[in-house]
């Protein structure tokens, strides 16, 4: 490695946020010092990958972005399975479970969020109980669908639904157990929700609503049945839970770093304490586009926020303004959500209507307007038309009345 003699860079978690605020460190100063920090075993590797590797559709190696000779050769120090345990943000420097410490003149926090865990009775000592957020997560879940005919999956969120669908295309037969009347409440409405469980239906998935896991009967540690809220009982050799993320910055609690549900910073990502940025899901940033913070779970928002923020880290002055966009495969249709989807937001009024699509399926399209001024959509069926939709929501024209806002319905 070369002699480093210029700013001391440290970048906590090296998801897609934080390897592309190294790389781009190091494309425009090359005499600068960068150390990049995860408690995973692996360089990047890309999460939005995982369900098909899990659905058995891409071979692992295809799933990872680096590997470690490409930080030997951008002189990017990885530092892996090291835990970051605090920082000491008055002296610079942060902490290691192991080694270390390190200090720094910039620090950026990109540490995403890790998965809650099953906290009900059955659980303690019982195996084959998995979250799905990492690749080991991906590996091990893998391995005991090929041993299991029966699984049960539970939650309402795009991590529920990719997990259903991998044991299902891994030939399990999967209870959907869902305690909310549909799934992505918070973005669809009864009508999409319907469309999505006749989607995994029509794909030999059983979808029970109203119910959630009450508790899991094991034998000698191997999962036999789960057991529901409402007392039914549904068979699982594999169980799968998508209950939400908890956004890591718990390590910064000794420090004044503000952070509410992430860590909060302004549109050029820095936080209250100079010196200290954050990007990617732990970002609790605030959205020129939408006039308030807001935290984000997209990979192209992460992969953004860690251009932007270099920039910015090296001292420039850059704002993150974009259009957040997440797209998904659903079994053999998509699902499309771009900028503010939000069906509980009573700030915003929304348009839905559904029409027959390609192959059989149906299209559905939800758009929602703030004040008249179109601020996102939901799209689940054909994707056309995606692009320029993200370009009137970023266009921020206004659709006042009935017609205007149907014929948003065509726009392909
Ligand atoms: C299964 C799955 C499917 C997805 N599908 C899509 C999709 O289709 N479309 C889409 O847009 N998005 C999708 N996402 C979301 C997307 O992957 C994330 O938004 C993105 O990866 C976030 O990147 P990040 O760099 O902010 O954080 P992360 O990728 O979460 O990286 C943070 C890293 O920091 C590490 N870390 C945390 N705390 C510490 C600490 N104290 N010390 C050291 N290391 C630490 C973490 O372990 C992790 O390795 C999906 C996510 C998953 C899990």
């Amino acid at each position: 490695m070369a002699a480093e003699v210029g700013k001391k860079y440290v970048i906590i978690g090296n998801g897609i946020a934080g390897t592309t605020c190294a790389q781009m460190l190091r494309k425009n100063d090359v005499s600068c010092s960068i150390w990049l920090i995860t408690n995973e075993p692996h360089p990047l590797y890309n999460r939005v990958s995982l369900p098909r590797y899990l659905q058995g559709l891409l071979p692992e190696q295809k799933v990872f972005i680096r590997n470690l000779e490409w930080h030997e050769q951008q002189n990017i120090r990885l530092l892996t399975e090291t835990l970051v345990t605090s920082v000491d943000t008055e002296g610079r420097v942060v902490h290691l479970d192991h080694g270390g410490p390190l200090p720094y003149d910039a620090l950026l926090v990109a540490t995403g969020g890790w998965a809650n865990k099953l906290d009900v009775p059955g659980v303690a000592g019982t195996q084959h109980i998995y979250n799905f957020v990492t690749l080991d997560d991906t590996r091990e879940i893998i391995a005991r669908a090929l041993e299991s005919k029966e699984a049960v999956t539970s939650g309402g969120s795009f991590i529920a639904y990719e997990m259903t669908e991998g044991l299902n295309v891994r030939g399990v037969h999967v209870t959907w157990l869902m305690r909310g009347p549909y799934w992505l409440r918070s973005i669809l409405d009864a009508e999409g929700g319907q469309l999505v469980d006749n989607i995994a239906t029509r794909h030999g998935v059983t979808i029970v609503h109203g119910d959630q896991i009450d508790h899991v009967v094991a034998d000698s540690g191997v999962p036999k049945t789960v057991v529901g809220a409402t007392g039914k009982e549904y068979p699982a050799e594999v169980i799968g839970v998508g209950l939400g993320l908890t956004l890591n910055h718990g390590f910064l609690a000794s420090t004044p770093i503000e952070r509410q549900t992430g860590i909060m910073a302004n549109e050029y990502l820095e936080t209250n304490v100079p010196g200290v940025f954050t990007a990617g899901d732990v970002a609790e940033f605030y959205d020129p586009m939408i006039g308030r913070h807001t935290v984000m779970g997209t990979w192209d928002n992460a992969l953004a926020h860690g251009r932007i923020v270099a920039i910015n880290m090296a001292g420039g002055h850059e704002p993150y303004v974009d259009v957040a966009t997440y797209t998904s495969p659903l079994f053999d249709t998509n699902i499309a959500v771009m900028g503010i989807a939000e069906s509980n937001n009573p700030e915003l009024e929304t348009f839905m209507k559904m029409a027959p699509g390609d192959k059989g399926n149906t299209d559905y399209r939800k758009y929602f307007f703030k004040e008249n001024r179109l601020v996102g959509s939901v799209f689940i069926g054909s994707p056309k038309g995606r692009k320029k939709l993200v370009e009137l929501i970023r266009d921020g024209g206004n659709y006042p009345t009935q017609a205007e806002r149907e014929a948003l319905f065509d726009v392909r």
